[in-house]
């Protein structure tokens, strides 16, 4: 009886072993590991991640790339901004959402390597701004369910790392996630607002006069973002909110295969 027990727990302990001891492929490109190590990805795939963002028109507060001028309005700000005045002060990302980068996020949230979380931390600080000065570094919580299913949250072991290693404080607490919502992609502009209100709970004060620095492994939409900007500033009392990322998706792609009419309409208005 004991046996038929300890079977499954066997195969478990000697499959943990046999990872922890004897290198794998690479998850990212399957060449073989040269050295044993906790995180399943060759340093050439952390190395070459990188997919920089190349683009002749860029709005001044997201920097998301676009194809024409005509989707920027007179100060170069964008439409999603333009109708956002309380949204995001800034957005950085490391690279697109694309190639290497975009396996070594899904490796690391959907695959749940958390061992990912320090090499991916790394190429944070290279995008982080040096020209400016944060008060406070705070992850972009996810609801409870979302962590429970995923054993962690993203941007909170990608946060805590990049405050360690730039010395600005890490704040956990500032922002709670109240409401598990959709998924931004392929919505309309408005019906992106009404998906993320209620979302997020702030404290009244909790960030006073300060430079939030949030941080996240993907920005979107920025819709999510916008909206945790806006509480930080009204209820929060933040001076400024910005984001950092490791990677944006394109909307230039997503506006090609056309599924927001309405943030296209928005664009033409406010570049005309
Ligand atoms: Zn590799
Ligand atoms: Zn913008």
């Amino acid at each position: 009886m004991a046996g038929t027990a300890l079977g499954p727990a066997r195969t478990v302990l000697h499959g943990l072993f046999s990872r922890i001891l004897f290198p794998d492929d690479c998850r990212c490109c399957g060449q073989p590991l040269q050295k044993i190590s906790r995180i399943p990805v060759c340093q050439e795939c952390i190395d070459l991640a990188a997919c920089p963002i190349e683009a002749e028109f860029q709005c001044v507060r997201c920097r998301a790339p676009f194809l024409n001028r005509e989707t920027l309005n007179d100060d170069g700000i964008c439409a999603a901004c333009a109708a956002e005045p309380e949204g995001l002060d800034y957005a950085w990302s490391y690279g697109n959402y694309d190639g290497r980068l975009r396996r070594l996020i899904h490796i690391y949230k959907y695959e749940r390597v958390d061992t990912l979380a320090a090499p991916l931390a790394r190429l944070l600080l290279d995008a982080l701004p040096r020209d400016e000065q944060f008060d406070v570094i705070a992850p972009m919580p996810l609801h409870w369910r979302k962590r429970w299913d995923r054993g962690f949250n993203q941007s909170e072991l990608l946060a805590r790392a990049v405050a360690e290693r730039s010395g600005i404080p890490y704040r956990g607490n500032l922002l709670r996630r109240v409401k598990a919502s959709e998924a931004q992609a392929g919505l309309s502009f408005a019906a992106r607002q009404t998906n993320v209100r209620g979302v997020f709970r702030v404290t009244r004060n909790i960030a006073q006069g300060q430079h939030v620095l949030l941080i996240d492994d993907v920005l979107t939409t920025g819709a999510t973002a916008a909206s945790a900007a806006r509480l930080l500033r009204r209820t929060g009392g933040a001076s400024r909110v910005s984001i950092l990322t490791l990677a944006r998706a394109d909307r230039r792609y997503a506006w090609r295969q056309g599924p927001d009419p309405s943030a296209g309409k928005k664009a033409r208005a406010a570049g005309a």
